[in-house]
């Protein structure tokens, strides 16, 4: 089941040569269940890295994430990424080349019974629109069907929140249109809480409920996006 995401004042630290460089800082939103958030600014100010810190690969400095009721991440609790019911679709989650489409989709479904794994499967394929590639591998399909397997990935274990880092940052331009509503449009179907982070301002207006503007770490606005 989706839930509510709320950030309160999130502070995460990168210790360094320099002594320790604040990525993130006094960095608060809350994005109601059920709703698409994006956040936009350029490169370097801190997106992968709120991200991160939501997903549990970074601690906190200071400050809180909560999932619904659970607490994710203070400075003080630290879950563990596996444990938060956490979606990503990263580029550093790219698809096993490995394992065929269904495999990659199977792959977060290894507690469900074989004949429960194959149909949960077979709906994330539909639900993607690539009922028909279930055999192929990674290197058989475009880009934007990569991406859309990727995301069926994410969602076969039904998170309770999605994050997205610059998902289509790779494919050319029209692919990258088209596949931003189809995105947005499966994450509606499915009540699906997400956030994606992203320097394309086109892309951050076609799929957010809600929209945020970063700059050097911290969150400049937050709110409903117009229209
Ligand atoms: P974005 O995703 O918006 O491009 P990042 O979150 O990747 O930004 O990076 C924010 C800042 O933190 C940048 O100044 C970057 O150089 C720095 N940074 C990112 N990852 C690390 C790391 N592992 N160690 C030290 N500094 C980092
Ligand atoms: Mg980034």
């Amino acid at each position: 089941m989706s839930e509510r995401l709320e950030l309160d004042k999130v502070c995460v630290v990168y210790e360094g040569a320099r002594g320790g460089h604040s990525a993130v800082e006094d960095f608060s939103l809350t994005l109601a269940a059920g709703r698409i958030g994006c956040l936009l600014g350029p490169s370097g100010c801190g997106k992968t890295t709120v991200l991160r810190a939501i997903a549990g690969f970074e601690p906190l400095r200071s400050g809180t994430v909560r999932l619904g009721e659970t607490v994710l991440s203070s400075s003080t609790v630290h879950l563990q990424p596996e444990r938060r019911r956490v979606g990503l679709m990263f580029q550093e989650y790219a698809l096993f080349p490995h394992l065929s489409a269904g495999e990659n989709v199977a792959f977060g479904l290894r507690r469900l019974t074989a004949s429960a794994r194959r149909a949960r499967v077979e709906e994330l394929l539909k639900l993607v629109d690539l009922a028909e590639a279930a055999d192929r591998y990674p290197h058989e399909l475009s880009g934007g069907q990569q991406q859309r397997i990727a995301l069926a990935r994410a969602l076969a274990p039904q998170p309770a929140l999605m994050l997205l880092d610059e998902p289509f940052s790779n494919l050319d331009a029209a692919t990258r249109e088209r596949l931003t509503l189809e995105v947005r449009d499966i994450l509606r179907r499915t009540g699906q809480t997400a956030i994606l982070v992203t320097h394309n301002q086109a892309e951050a207006r076609a799929m957010a409920d809600d929209i945020g503007v970063m700059h050097n770490g911290r969150l400049v606005r937050w709110g409903a996006a117009e229209g």
